[in-house]
């Protein structure tokens, strides 16, 4: 099958899909298999979800699994569309589903200009559905047939509960890494989101690709930078060399 314009190919199986400003500028991944493919993030509602979709479908039609990289609205207010598809499977780190289950009704008035029906909890596909399957300390090798994402967790950062997803080449951040705009401070642990960017910064190896939660991918040595900035309390989040 050919990747569709509106996905980026990554290589090895990964892809991404950016969204409008409507949708919150949020990075979707998508990584297929011979077997089934998973879905990184799932979007702000299920207008959002319906869009995310469709264009996973003009890419594969094996079945979906889902990981929710944390517990932010534009992250996860997707699932109820993707578990009406019939994944059955949605991961996320254990600290995320506690957060999706505690603050989920309370994030819906986030949506209340791009996605009505979910800001209001009424109409299909505006379940809040919590992670079923959970990421603690221990990674999770999860196959894809032919193809294994690794699931794994590094510590408090962007949130308690950011989930990273590795496969061969890629690296999916979450909003760990933000490129083109500021790094979201509100539910962060600064000091161990620096610790976290140093690690990021020295795994280039494995993942010569990083993709942010929002803006386009980058290389390790932005995680280093956004280290620096973090540590000298700056506010420029341009890329370096830009
Ligand atoms: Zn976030």
């Amino acid at each position: 099958m050919t990747t569709s314009p509106q996905w980026q190919d990554l290589g090895g199986g990964s892809h991404l899909l950016p969204s409008s400003a409507a949708r919150a500028l949020v990075n979707i991944g998508l990584v297929v298999g011979t077997e089934r493919a998973l879905v990184i993030d799932t979007g702000c509602g299920p207008r959002h979800a319906a869009e995310i979709l469709a264009a996973v479908r003009t890419v594969t039609a094996l079945p979906l699994v889902v990981a929710n990289t944390h517990a932010h609205w534009d992250h996860f207010f997707g699932n109820a569309v993707f578990k009406d598809h019939g994944a059955t499977e949605i991961w996320a780190h254990a600290a995320a589903r506690r957060d999706i289950a505690a603050t989920g009704e309370l994030q819906r008035a986030a949506v209340a200009g791009v996605e009505p029906e979910m800001a209001a909890g009424e109409g299909s596909g505006t379940e809040l559905v919590i992670p079923t399957h959970l990421v603690d300390t221990e990674a999770v090798e999860l196959d894809l047939g032919g193809l294994t994402a690794t699931l794994f967790t590094l510590g408090p950062a962007h949130t308690d509960g950011d989930l990273l997803v590795g496969v061969p080449g890629v690296l999916f951040a979450g909003d760990i890494l933000e490129e083109g705009a500021e790094p979201q401070f509100e539910d962060a642990n600064p000091a161990g989101w620096i610790r976290v960017l140093r690690t990021l910064a020295v795994m280039g190896a494995d993942y010569p690709v990083m993709v942010p939660g929002h803006g386009r991918p980058v290389t390790p040595a932005f995680a280093a930078h956004m280290a620096d900035r973090m540590e000298a309390g700056q506010g420029d989040w341009a890329r370096p060399g830009d």
